[in-house]
Formats: C-alpha cells, sequence, structure tokens
C-alpha cells in the first residue's frame, strides 16, 4: 500500500501544496506514482471557489469509491480547499473516504497514511474516516518541501527550471464573493529567511525560475516586519530573492490592487529580474460594484496603478480576474467594466460569471442577474481579450523577445520556454540550452502562443 496518485484541481497554489504532500509522502518511503489506475492511495486535493469546482471533485470521489469493492485496501482521501469547507459533511455523499484533510493540516498527510497502513497490515477492518480540519498555528510553514524530478527509464532526469514557493497563506480581505479567507483562514506568513533558503536550494539544483504564491502576496509579511525606509516587507523579499545567484526570473500570484504602492511600483524599475507581468484582478470597473464586492479601491486608482506600472515599464503585460453579473450589476455598471477592460489592454484574463458560494458575504444578496444576462457579459470581454491577445501577439512578430529555455514540448520534438511577459514559445533547440535565457526571433504568433527561431549569435557555448 504505497503506490500514492495525487489528482489536482484548482490554482497553483494547489498544486504546490500536492507537490510539498508529494515531496514529504516520499521521504516517508511512499511512491508518487503517475497513474491514478495503478495506485493503492489516491489524494483528491480539491478547490471550492467555484461550486462547479467541488462538484467536479465529488463526481470523481464517487467514481473512485467504487473501487474499493475490488481493492478492498484502496485508500482514497479528500484534501485542500473542499475538504475544509465542508469537512465531515462530505462523508454524507461519500461515505466510503478514508481521510479528509484541509488546508492547514497537509504535513499530516503522511502520518495519517502510515497509520491506515499500520492498521489494515495488521488486519484491522476498515475504520472510521480520518477527518481533520482545524486550524494550527505554524502550518504557513510546513510547505517548503519540493519533489525531486525522478530519472526516466534511460536513467536521464529531466531538470527542473522553474518552481512555485509559498511565502504566504490565508487572507483578510473578505471580499463579497469569496471563500478563500473561509478554506484557508487568516493570513499567515513565512519567515522571509525560510523562504530565501528555499529559493537558494531551488537554484541550487538548476532551478532559474520561481513563482513566489500566496492568496494574497502583496500583504506578505506586514504582521511580522516593519516597512524599512518606506520598503514594504514583500517588497523587501523580492529583494532577497532578486539577490540569489543562479535565479534569473521572479514572479508572483495572486496580488491584490491595494498592495501596489509606490515602493512595488518602483521595485519594477530597479529589480531586473522581476519579470513586468502583472496580474491585477480588477473584478469590476464599477465603483458600487467594488464597494458592494467589498474592494477598497476605484477603477481610477486601479487605471492609475497600471498606467504607473507602464510608465516604469512600457512593455509591461497585464492579466486580470473579472466577475461578471455580480448581485444588482446593471448594464451601465457592467460598461464600466468593460470601458476599464478595454483601456489596460490585458494580454490575459480570467472571466468568471458570478455564482453563488455558500458562506460567502454576497451569497445572501438579492438581485441576481439573470444567467443569459451574464453569459452575454461574459462573452462581450472574451471577445475584448482575443482581439488583445491577437494583436499583441501580432505585434511581437518580428522581434526578438528573452526566453528562458524550460524542456521540450509536449511533442517531445521542438522545446518550450516562457518570455518575461509570460507568452509561451516553441522553438527549435539544443537539450544544453535547458535553464539557459536565450534571444528568440519570432515568426509567427497565435492567440496564446508564440513560434521562432533562436539567435544564437551571443549566446555562451552551453558545452
Ligand atoms: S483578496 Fe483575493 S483571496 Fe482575499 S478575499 Fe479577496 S478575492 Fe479572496
Amino acid at each position: 500500500m504505497n503506490r500514492v496518485h495525487i489528482k489536482t484541481y484548482g490554482c497553483q497554489m494547489n498544486e504546490r501544496d500536492s507537490d510539498a504532500v508529494a515531496a514529504m509522502l516520499r521521504a516517508r518511503g511512499y511512491r508518487i506514482v503517475a497513474d491514478e489506475h495503478n495506485c493503492d492511495v489516491l489524494l483528491l486535493n480539491t478547490c471550492s471557489v467555484r461550486d462547479a469546482a467541488e462538484q467536479k471533485a465529488i463526481a470523481k470521489a464517487e467514481n473512485l469509491s467504487a473501487r474499493k469493492k475490488k481493492q478492498p485496501d484502496f485508500v482514497l482521501g479528500i484534501l485542500g480547499c473542499m475538504a475544509q469547507n465542508r469537512g465531515a459533511s462530505l462523508l454524507d455523499q461519500l461515505p466510503d473516504v478514508d481521510l479528509i484533510v484541509g488546508t492547514q493540516k497537509f504535513h499530516q498527510v503522511p502520518d495519517y497514511l502510515d497509520n491506515l497502513r499500520a492498521a489494515r497490515d495488521a488486519g484491522a477492518p476498515v475504520g472510521e474516516t480520518i477527518v481533520d480540519i482545524g486550524e494550527e498555528v505554524g502550518s504557513q510553514n510546513t510547505i517548503k518541501d519540493h519533489l525531486a524530478p525522478e530519472p526516466d527509464a534511460n536513467g536521464a532526469v529531466e531538470r527542473q527550471i522553474t518552481a512555485f514557493v509559498s511565502i504566504q497563506q490565508g487572507c483578510n480581505m473578505d471580499c463579497a464573493f469569496c471563500i478563500v479567507p473561509k478554506t484557508r483562514g487568516d493570513e499567515r506568513s513565512r519567515p522571509m529567511d525560510d523562504i530565501v533558503a528555499e529559493c537558494r536550494a531551488l537554484a541550487a539544483r538548476g532551478v532559474r525560475e520561481v513563482t513566489l504564491l500566496g492568496q494574497i502576496v502583496t500583504s506578505y509579511g506586514r504582521r511580522d516586519y516593519t516597512h524599512t525606509d518606506g520598503i514594504s516587507p514583500f517588497v523587501q523579499l523580492l529583494e532577497k530573492v532578486s539577490a540569489i545567484e543562479g535565479i534569473e526570473r521572479i514572479r508572483f500570484t495572486s496580488p491584490h490592487p491595494r498592495g501596489f504602492k509606490d515602493d512595488l511600483v518602483a521595485a519594477y524599475g530597479r529589480l531586473p529580474k522581476l519579470c513586468g507581468y502583472v496580474h491585477l484582478p480588477m473584478q469590476s470597473g464599477s465603483n458600487r460594484i467594488l464597494r458592494a464586492m467589498n474592494r477598497p479601491y476605484t477603477r481610477e486608482r486601479y487605471k492609475e496603478i497600471v498606467d504607473a506600472l507602464r510608465a516604469v515599464r512600457n512593455d509591461m503585460v497585464f492579466s486580470t480576474d473579472v466577475i461578471v453579473g455580480f448581485p444588482g450589476e446593471t448594464e451601465e455598471e457592467f460598461q464600466q467594466t468593460r470601458e476599464l477592460f478595454e483601456a489596460c489592454n490585458y494580454d490575459m484574463a480570467y472571466v468568471f460569471k458570478y455564482s453563488i458560494r455558500t458562506g460567502t458575504p454576497a451569497a445572501g444578496l438579492g438581485d441576481q442577474i439573470p444567467d443569459e444576462v451574464k453569459e452575454a457579459r461574459n462573452q462581450a470581454l472574451l471577445e475584448i481579450l482575443k482581439a488583445n491577445s491577437l494583436r499583441r501577439s501580432a505585434a511581437l512578430v518580428g522581434t526578438v523577445e528573452e526566453v528562458l529555455v524550460e524542456g521540450p514540448d509536449k511533442t517531445g520534438a521542438r522545446f518550450t520556454g516562457r518570455t518575461r511577459g509570460n507568452r509561451v514559445c516553441i522553438f527549435a533547440a539544443d537539450p544544453r540550452l535547458i535553464g539557459m535565457l536565450v534571444p528568440l526571433k519570432i515568426e509567427r504568433a497565435s492567440v496564446s502562443t508564440l513560434y521562432g527561431e533562436l539567435v544564437l549569435s551571443g549566446v555562451p557555448d552551453p558545452a
């Protein structure tokens, strides 16, 4: 009973949590396997952002429960946000689940599996489900291990070039539509020195790009560290990670517009490793709706931040999150969102139709917007986004972009990497260039992918 498969739903934070759980399990002697049909333990790391995400994981778990008849020792666990949100009530729908582990207890998974394994090895009957969704002081510090890549059949190890680093957990903003404060708890930051040590260790094993993760990264350390010369703890952290030899690029997600004070804007001008790609959740372009959402900024302030960042770097690339059809959103208010959306000229956007999340402040609001109106508003923004992305991609054709070579693409025939602006590129290359920053002449572009040829003069010989 030692082959474990982890299936992850949702965001990059969940991916990072799964990776840390996998690393902890491997250290305990478990094998992490890619094939969900050939495993002894299957862990679903779940998402609660929308009801549809929860329903998807529940349907999967129902399906997997049937496997217990053929494989009585099979262990099924539900981890993460849905486990936290629903707790033991999940057993009403999923009585065969063995493990329900919340977002502050990921590090307990190895112990719980050991206990289950010991009980079953001793011939004990399948016992009660283990449910642990408690809060735990310091739990944010437990997401620090990374699963090292395994050798393939020929003994070759694929080098890891990019990595996620969890810097903070939870959120205190209480946006009216958001379940995260309930599923992830209060804001808790990891010590700066621990994060820097983790990034150094990643650099030593070949990682060149780190993405700092948290539910509201721009609030990093605000209770634990003071501002120094007007520099916030988050920007202090960016400075320290920037100073690490071997780390060539830094990204972060998710920030809050409120965190983009002058010090962070200026950091883009003085920290060249900080990629010029900002995910800046707008949510709405209507000041009344922003207030109803409990988002403490205005459309004017939001645009001011975008303009300030573009003034520091004129090639700055933006992505965003927008919710259309928040309760009471009028056509005029939607048009304000549409105008701001057009004015910001995003490369990428996640547009969501508002859906009620039980347990959020907005769940009780009346004046729900009909589905067909939400759909029309959704489509209107997606059309603008598609036209923007195409126009911005077309403008890159003929230019030379700096690309970090990450490895073979899906076909294995070519290589893939990303620009500083986070555009995926496909190109022919030499495997020895993996991990290097190389100039790529862009020859062709689709909405989201650039195709090009390396300009190798001036690139040091990787041998
Ligand atoms: S800031 Fe982000 S994570 Fe926090 S409540 Fe608002 S939307 Fe949710």
